[in-house]
């Protein structure tokens, strides 16, 4: 059984199931059209992972229904780390802002233990 008959993906634009996001062709590969709203149901196969987490850094909903239903394992990583990264650089500002972090502890240690505070917090 392969794996495409397990998972449905989506149309990253309208969110409607559909059954594959490309056609092969002898050599090329060619995107499908969501039969909904008829734009292509998923730009991001022929895209970069880079710039595909470019778009979900962004808040960019079509990049994360990619990520969600339509991308493989490996990219899931990423983001989880990248969000996980900037939300440890968010609390880190916090915390030396509000005066809890020493300014001597904000660039490594307090960075580090941020990060631990939010693996547990996750
Ligand atoms: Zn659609």
């Amino acid at each position: 059984m392969s794996i495409n008959a397990i998972k449905p993906f989506v149309c990253i634009n309208c969110g409607h199931r559909v059954r594959e996001l490309y056609k092969k062709y002898s050599n090329t590969l060619k995107t499908t059209h969501c039969d909904k709203c008829h734009q292509i149901t998923d730009k991001y196969i022929e895209f970069e992972e880079f710039i595909i987490l470019i778009d979900a850094l962004l808040l960019d909903s079509c990049a994360f229904r990619h990520i969600i239903y339509n991308g493989n394992f490996k990219i899931h990583w990423k983001v989880f780390f990248v969000v996980l990264l900037l939300e440890s650089f968010a609390l880190c500002r916090y915390k030396h802002d509000s005066g809890r972090i020493a300014s001597s502890h904000l660039h490594e240690r307090g960075f580090y233990m941020c990060t631990i505070q939010n693996i547990g917090d996750a």
